[in-house]
């Protein structure tokens, strides 16, 4: 979305970052319906290189999440993909990438960060949650199974100055964690990720450690 902002008119660009590995429908709709509530003109997705909150688990390669992310997205013109955070290399922050994008958008496009809410509860631990708050607005959506009480909402906007809006999606109670366990244990996931996403997993053998290689449908 190269030319988003460049006639001067104001824009504005939703930004959904996570590991997806793999990518679902979950992701896809929190996106969806976030672009449509907020008038986003457009939706990137940015995949983690290498996620802080996880490194108690080994993540599929991001070649691999990357191609799923863009085979995910590919029908609708409105998203698309983002390999800055893969391509920059050591640990992943947020703040790293809002800034990579504020410093390449001009100033009358607004970033708008869109998050679970899971995710948002660590907002308070991220890395110069300050300066988040400086240069995204949020939009935390609901997750199914994180309730984001007024305690806890109290707690985000008191701590970063956040500028945060909660949207009620589609409660969609689908997780990465749980694909990949259905996968391992030979159960499908069909209808919960994207056609393209289901044959990628089948045909690299994604999730199945002792069926490598090996082709499942
Ligand atoms: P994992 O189980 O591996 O953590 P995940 O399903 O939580 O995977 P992530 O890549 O961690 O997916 O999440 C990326 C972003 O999407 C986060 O902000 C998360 O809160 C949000 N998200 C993921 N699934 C849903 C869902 N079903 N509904 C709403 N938001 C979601
Ligand atoms: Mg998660």
């Amino acid at each position: 979305f190269d030319d988003l902002g460049q006639d001067g008119a104001p824009a504005r660009l939703g930004i959904m970052g996570g590991t997806f590995d793999p990518i679902h429908i979950g992701h896809l709709a929190t996106a969806e319906q976030a672009r449509e509530a907020y008038g986003l003109d457009a939706v990137v997705f940015v995949p983690a290189g290498k996620p802080v909150f996880k490194k108690d688990r080994a993540v599929t390669p991001a070649a691999d999440r990357l191609a799923m992310c863009r085979l995910a997205v590919a029908s609708n013109p409105a998203f698309c993909v983002s390999a800055m955070e893969i391509e920059r290399g050591g640990d992943t922050y947020t703040v790293d990438t809002l800034r990579e994008l504020r410093g390449h958008y001009p100033g009358n496009v607004e970033l708008y960060f869109i998050t679970g809410a899971d995710a948002v509860a660590h907002i308070v631990q991220w890395r110069e949650s300050a300066a988040i708050a400086d240069l995204a607005r949020l939009i935390a959506v609901t997750r199914p199974g994180y309730a984001l009480t007024a305690e806890r909402r109290r707690e985000i906007e008191e701590h970063g100055r956040f500028d945060v809006s909660y949207l009620e999606v589609t409660a969609l109670a689908v997780s990465s964690s749980d694909l990949r366990a259905r996968v391992r244990a030979g159960r499908s996931i069909r209808y919960l990720v994207m056609q393209r996403v289901l044959d990628y997993i089948a045909v690299h053998g994604l999730y199945a450690p002792e069926a490598a290689g090996e082709v499942r449908r």
